[in-house]
């Protein structure tokens, strides 16, 4: 494994296979069924490490970018946008340029400036969060982005959603006091766990990530060890498995990272909590305390899902293009069993559309039934619609995984499917769903 230390929230994380993790063979390659099933694909001449989105791809990463905004809006998180270009003035005060520069897009001459492409996100929050001042009691101040941030990878190992030179990364920072952080990075990976369990996920490992020898981290050892322990009491106190890892820490900070493997057994960085006293120091910030004094507040670096493209690369491989169905690009397929059904069946997917569901009608001049079920595999919801459910407004659904359900009234169906994708459950129909 690298030692190199890393750059920005989880974008740059480590990939790399530890000895003794086994095959998992049920595993899929996402390259492949990317294009197969039309969700990404790249051109030479956009370049590699540059993919573009397809229709349903991007329906994909529509409904998990909303997810995540969905949760941090819950979770008191505000959200900002920011631009995906700094002057490297920016990248020197936070320490990208001396600790991380090898990594990043050489900066491009404009005038008397020169801009770069940004390693991450934390400088331009650490501006936002100076530019205006703040009380103890805006505190913890969680402020929240899914943002572009650029990576410049040798040609040689880019490929698929994995190894991209264009990262959208879901992050966010919380400006806590030190007696607010514990609290902060527990909370954060609360979040974590429940999108792991939305999205179906399976963690292989999490890992308390340390620095290592050299001098790519920044100097300050009393910082580092006090970081260290707040991490060290949140893992203790979660109940999970962990182990620390000497080598993968930030720059500028200690992490607890959430690993996933992909089918070949090889590790990278999904979800990430950091605790960091050197940025907030660097750029000057600080909050008016209860005894109107001057405190300099800390950084808890988070993210959910870390970079979406590496996010939906593990999603398709780990399910193979049946994603859980609020993910799903087509919720809802109506099967009108002959043309006669057809104005039946194009009234039900009207119908699930409106509830806000991706519905759509496939009718015999796609063939027989069992071919057009067949063909709509990877849908979760087949709705199948014959003469005898036309009659009464009925439908018989078929499940994904192969389940049947009796004809019942679609209207009651549709409503209950929204309830499912509304509740983000990973199973297409619990047991208690009727
Ligand atoms: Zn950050």
């Amino acid at each position: 494994m690298s030692s190199k230390p890393r750059g920005g929230c989880p974008g740059a994380s480590s990939c790399g296979r530890p000895p003794g993790v086994r095959e998992e063979t049920t595993m899929h390659d996402h390259r492949r069924l990317g294009r197969e099933l039309e969700l990404f694909d790249t051109d030479p001449l956009i370049g590699a490490g540059l993919p573009y989105w397809l229709p349903d791809g991007a329906t994909v990463r529509h409904a998990l970018e909303e997810y995540v905004r969905d949760q941090e809006r819950r979770a008191g998180y505000r959200h900002v946008y920011s631009p995906v270009l700094g002057k490297r003035d920016l990248y020197q005060i936070s320490g990208h340029w001396s600790h991380y520069r090898d990594d990043m897009f050489p900066p491009m001459d404009v005038g008397a400036e020169q801009l770069v492409l940004r390693p991450s996100l934390c400088p331009h929050h650490a501006i936002i969060y100076r530019s205006r001042s703040h009380s103890y009691r805006e505190l913890p101040l969680r402020m929240a982005e899914l943002g572009g941030m650029y990576r410049s990878e040798l040609s040689g190992v880019l490929g698929g959603l994995t190894r991209v030179r264009a990262i959208q990364l879901n992050d966010a920072h919380i400006f806590c006091t030190v007696d607010q952080v514990a609290d902060e990075a527990r909370g954060a990976l609360d979040m974590i766990r429940r999108a792991h369990h939305a999205m179906g996920i399976v963690p292989a490992r999490y890992r308390l990530s340390l620095p290592g020898p050299g001098g790519k981290y920044v100097a300050a050892p009393e910082l580092w060890r006090r970081a260290t322990d707040l991490l060290t009491e949140v893992l203790d106190g979660s109940g999970l498995q962990y182990e620390a890892a000497e080598g993968e820490a930030a720059f500028y900070g200690p992490k607890i990272d959430v690993q996933i493997a992909d089918g070949a057994g090889r590790e990278s960085t999904l979800s990430t909590v950091q605790v960091d006293f050197h940025q907030p120091e660097r750029f000057g910030l600080h909050y008016v305390g209860a005894d109107g004094g001057r405190h300099r507040p800390v950084m808890v670096h988070r993210s959910v899902i870390g970079s979406v493209e590496r996010a939906v690369a593990h999603l398709i491989e780990r399910h193979g293009g049946a994603f859980p169905a609020w993910l799903a690009p087509v919720q809802v397929v109506v099967l009108p069993v002959s043309g006669e059904q057809a104005g039946d069946a194009e009234a039900i997917a009207e119908r699930a559309r409106g509830l806000g569901l991706r519905a759509e009608v496939a009718g015999p001049e796609r063939g027989g039934l069992a071919a057009r079920v067949r063909e709509a595999r990877l849908v979760p919801y087949q709705a199948v619609v014959g003469a005898r459910e036309a009659a009464d407004g009925r439908a018989a659904l078929r499940l994904r995984d192969g389940r049947r359900l009796d004809p019942r009234p679609a209207d009651a169906l549709l409503l209950r499917i929204r309830s499912l994708v509304a509740a983000h459950s990973p199973a297409l129909w619990p047991a208690d769903a009727g």
